[in-house]
């Protein structure tokens, strides 16, 4: 039986010096890097032969799309294409219509291919970048693709198929939501049974991010925006290395707005129903303070979803409180604050209300004691239903919003505000909807062929 390496080199002669560089690698890295370059060109070869043959095989012509007659071959055309492993090269057969119609020419076997008549190239090879791109600068991820696959790619180009990707993937959320506010709602993501039985867990939290003060050039003055980002998941929990059960956030799924909480809203709510929060036996809305968040909550997720004020929060306030009113006596401010906090976290919140109304009613309070009480009166009275600490401890609901809120800062600083790093609003947008598919599992429909209309 023949051996690996004298079979490749009888397959083709020009793999010779291919076969040669493995056989002599001194070291195991140079071996396999010297044998991924031999399997790049024996897949090069491999699609080229396969290619040669699907070629020769008879062609069904199409209609003009025009006047309707059949199309006539006008002979063979070269095509090659940039792909993962190198360039493709391969023959196929074009065709006209016979009545002059400007179409073009139309390869039918490019379209069977899945490949639009444009691209130099391949949708591997831009996914490819515009996945590594989703987690490091272009740059990087220019030099990660040749590293990888051997193919020369600029950062230049690696930000042109961002952009491409980045505005399908924008045209897509457009078309939903429009779908949406004319009453067609999104299909549900299919669900494991398992996790759709784990609570599902909604936050949100501003983000800043670095701009350009001005659209076309890099000078000036950084200018932060905020981003708006809200993340649904299912709560589920994990054992840590050292034994101990700890929640976890699984089934990730994020929206982000560069704008307002308005404008946030359609899109969290496009992605509930998507997470079955019609369904879903339990969904918990976790946040602190911010009003315009809680407004958002009550406008659109109150009827599904229990809230609930963050607990360290709340007991922050409390303790602004307690200084307030005991000012200059620490202790007594202490002791107090202990007790109202022990209370608040075991359900008993409306002793503490009654704790905080007794003190109003004192006589010689001062006025900046007085205010700083009644708001966390007011503030306590209004999350009254969000602050049940104890029913939600047996729940098994979370009473933090640390978790959710970390999660949303996480998927926006991770990847933008590296440093030194300032963004145009278009540059922003398409990598920020890149990132988004791709933590919510969309990426690769971005990259499928898209079917042509022709043919
Ligand atoms: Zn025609």
């Amino acid at each position: 039986m023949l051996s690996l390496t004298t079979s490749l080199r009888q397959i083709d002669p020009a793999c010779d010096a291919l076969v040669d560089a493995v056989e002599q690698a001194p070291s195991l890295a140079l071996m396999l890097v010297a044998a991924w370059q031999l399997a790049r060109t024996l897949t090069v070869r491999l699609v080229e032969s396969v290619l040669a043959q699907r070629t020769r095989q008879p062609t069904a012509w199409p209609l003009c799309p025009r006047c309707g007659a059949r199309l006539q071959s006008k002979g063979f055309v070269p095509r090659q294409i940039l792909s993962l492993v190198g360039v493709i090269r391969w023959e196929r057969r074009v065709g006209r219509c016979p009545h002059g119609c400007k179409i073009g020419q139309l390869a039918p076997l490019d379209a069977a291919l899945g490949l639009a008549p444009q691209p130099r190239t391949s949708g591997e090879l831009k996914q490819a970048g515009c996945a590594l791109a989703v987690f490091v600068p272009f740059e990087t991820g220019g030099a990660l693709l040749s590293l990888l696959s051997g193919v020369r790619v600029s950062p230049g180009t690696v930000w042109l198929w961002v952009q491409e990707a980045g505005q399908r993937a924008m045209q897509r959320l457009a078309q939903e939501l429009q779908d949406l506010l004319e009453g067609q709602a999104p299909a549900e993501e299919p669900i494991e049974p398992q996790t759709a039985a784990l609570p599902l867990v909604i936050g949100a939290d501003g983000v800043m991010v670095p701009f350009r003060p001005a659209e076309g050039t890099p000078k000036g003055k950084t200018v932060w925006r905020e981003v708006k980002v809200a993340i649904l998941a299912r709560l589920g929990r994990h054992t840590t290395r050292t034994g101990h059960a700890a929640p976890r956030l699984e089934r990730r799924r994020v929206v982000a707005v560069l704008g307002a909480i308005a404008a946030l809203a359609p899109r969290l709510w496009l992605e509930a129903l998507r997470q079955g929060i019609r369904k879903a036996k339990q969904v918990a809305w976790l946040s602190a303070g911010a009003r315009g968040f809680w407004r958002l909550f009550a406008e659109n997720l109150s009827p599904y979803a229990i809230g609930i004020l963050d607990f360290y929060h709340a007991a922050q306030n409390v303790w602004k409180g307690a200084a307030a009113w005991l000012a200059g006596r620490t202790k007594r401010a202490r002791q107090w604050f202990v007790v109202a906090r022990h209370r608040l976290r075991h359900g008993e919140a409306d002793k503490v209300l009654t704790d905080i109304a007794q003190a109003l009613e004192l006589d010689g309070l001062p006025d900046s004691a007085r205010e700083t009480l009644t708001k966390l009166y007011t503030y306590l009275d209004k999350h009254r239903d969000h602050i049940n600490y104890a029913q939600l401890k047996e729940l098994g609901l979370p009473i933090g919003s640390g978790l959710v809120e970390s999660a949303c800062k996480w998927l926006i600083q991770q990847r933008f505000k590296g440093v030194g790093m300032r963004w145009s609003n278009d540059g922003f947008h398409h990598l920020l909807h890149l990132r988004l598919s791709w933590v919510n599992g969309r990426f690769e429909s971005l990259f499928l062929p898209e079917a042509s209309p022709n043919c």
